[in-house]
């Protein structure tokens, strides 16, 4: 999202004006937004780095099991993914993003290109930055970026009621000092820890298989009887015994 100033400002910079015969018309993109803008619609057979960035964030809708690549090709695998996102936020479900589906992108995103129900303070509850861990700083804020997105998904799946993150981002240091596993995704960024309530831990494990998540662990697992461990990867693992899976 935008602030309505700064959504303004730059509606004046994109808009090109047309006089003719006195009445003067406008054109021009329709949005702009203070994280990323895209310039064309996107359909099945695109290639490009505004094919990366859509993936990024409908990432969280894959299917059951599944991953998408975030990799610039809009293949099946994306158009699958686009027609889900829109159908859970009441688009046409057509799998070709256009300005309805990257108007509503918009609306999910703020400035920093978050979705709005997540930030990286939430993700990184460390030591404030994304050094010391297993990758570069830079890497491991971009996969906490892609697990937000995913989140944001299930946030949305399970009715719009809040997500409560209780871990993120852990350099090797913080790892360390709350006991996490030497190998830990923490470490990556890409791992996240879930609370309890509003959504039971069960409720959260089960409706995580959805939303593109690698690695998940739960009541019945080790160590996780107080919260849900999700992560992307590399390795699959689902394991939460007291919840069937
Ligand atoms: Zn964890």
């Amino acid at each position: 999202m935008l602030r309505r100033t700064a959504r303004v400002l730059l509606g004046l910079v994109m808009t090109i004006t047309f006089t003719l015969g006195g009445a003067v018309l406008t054109a021009g993109p329709a949005q702009a937004d203070g994280c990323y803008t895209w310039t064309r619609t996107l359909s099945p057979g695109a290639t490009g780095n505004d094919v990366t960035q859509l993936q990024i964030r409908v990432a969280g809708w894959p299917g059951y099991d599944s991953v998408l690549a975030v990799d610039g090709s809009y293949g099946p695998a994306t158009t699958a993914a686009v027609k889900r996102f829109q159908a859970a936020y009441g688009l046409a479900a057509d799998g070709v993003a256009g300005p309805a589906t990257q108007a509503k992108i918009y609306e999910l995103q703020d400035n920093d290109c978050t979705p709005v129900h997540f930030t990286y303070a939430e993700l990184n509850k460390c030591n404030g930055t994304w050094a010391g861990g297993a990758v570069a700083a830079g890497t491991a804020k971009a996969n906490a970026l892609s697990s937000m997105w995913k989140l944001e998904a299930l946030r949305h799946a399970l009715g719009d009621k809040s997500i409560r993150v209780t871990s993120g981002f852990r350099s090797t240091s913080c790892n360390a000092a709350v006991g996490g596993a030497a190998n830990s995704r923490h470490l990556y960024g890409d791992a996240v820890d879930l609370g309890a309530s509003p959504h039971s831990l069960c409720t959260l494990a089960k409706q995580a298989r959805y939303h593109g998540f690698k690695g998940i662990l739960g009541p019945g697992y080790a160590g996780h009887g107080d919260h849900v461990h999700v992560n992307q990867g590399p390795s699959r693992f689902w394991s939460a015994s007291q919840c069937g899976i």
